[in-house]
Parts: structure tokens; sequence; C-alpha cells
């Protein structure tokens, strides 16, 4: 299941097919193009050169608190505090809307900027938190593509982002390290 706050993580790509390539996408006017059209979020692209300094921040803190709590460690102090900073930096309003019987009662940015965006991704994990299970927060078991994302499958046995890409992959490597473990045959 795809969360703003897995998107935002996943700016940092690996090729996961194990040529060793990255890219930090966080910078690409592209790639923040469609983060923002996909979550219905506004704010200026390019993003400002201070902002992309606190969104890395951001993100390498964020990422050590997933990668935790991902092999089953919990939420301390500073954890807390680390969603809590981006969330008091925004200021929403309220807003109704609609006609009675149909009326919306809405949170409004009061500037629509980066950091309304840090506080939507620092919210969408406390809604991981909330209402969701931490013991459900993966990073793909490929070690070339650690694509986080949230296991939201039945039996919670999601190993891999996708299992078509990642999953067949890590089964030819299992079966070839197989195959090279196996002592060869003196006969044959
Ligand atoms: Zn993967």
């Amino acid at each position: 299941m795809e969360t703003l706050w897995s998107d935002f993580l996943n700016s940092e790509w690996h090729d996961w097919r194990g040529s060793g390539r990255s890219e930090d996408r966080l910078e690409k006017p592209a790639w923040q193009e469609r983060l923002l059209s996909d979550w219905q979020l506004t704010a200026p692209v390019p993003m400002p050169a201070e902002e992309t300094l606190a969104m890395r921040d951001f993100r390498e803190r964020l990422h050590a608190l997933t990668v935790k709590l991902a092999k089953g460690g919990s939420m301390d102090e500073a954890d807390w505090q680390l969603l809590n900073e981006q969330l008091a930096l925004d200021a929403v309003s309220r807003r109704l809307s609609g006609e009675p019987g149909a009326v919306r009662l809405e949170l409004v940015p009061v500037t629509e900027d980066w950091r309304h965006v840090r506080a939507e991704i620092a919210a969408s994990f406390g809604e991981t938190l909330l209402h969701g299970e931490t013991a459900r927060i993966r990073v793909c078991d490929n070690p070339d593509c650690r694509w986080f994302f949230y296991d939201d499958t039945r039996n919670r046995t999601k190993k891999y982002c996708d299992d078509k890409m990642c999953g067949n992959l890590m089964k030819v490597r299992r079966f070839r390290a197989r195959k090279k473990a196996d002592p060869p045959n003196p006969k044959g």
C-alpha cells in the first residue's frame, strides 16, 4: 500500500536489479510535481534550496525511524518529537463548505509550501501508527532495493515491494546460490 510517508522516503531510489545505481529524486522537479499531484498538495516547484535541506534532513531521520520500526523496534521520546516538530511548524485553518445534510469540514493549510508538505508526511506516518500496525512497516527484502512500504496483505507476509520484480529476482538469486553451493557430482 502506498502512503505519503513511504512515497517520500522512496525518493531515494536504488536500482532493485542490483546494478548499484541509485538516484535521489527529491530535487527533481518532475518528482516534486508528481508527489504534490498524487497527494493533492500544493507547494512551489522547484523546491527552494533551504526547503531542500529541511526535507533532506527530515527524510534522513524518518528513514532511520522507519528502519528501526521495520526491525521490530518501538517509538521513543525523540521519535515522537521528530514527528511533532514537523506538525508544530504547520498552521491550518478550518473551512466549512457544502450545504445542510452534506456539509464538509476541511483543514486548510494557511500557507501552501513544503513546510506544510512535511507536516502532511508526519501526519501520514502518525496515521499509520494510529490506525495501522507498526509491525506492517516494511523495507523490501531485496538488499539492492530497500523500498519502503506498508504491508496490507491479510497474512502480513509480504517481503518484497513487488513479487513479480524483487520477489522473482531474489528467487533466481537463491536458486543460483544453491546450485553453486552444491558439490559437483564426481561421476557426472
Ligand atoms: Zn523491492
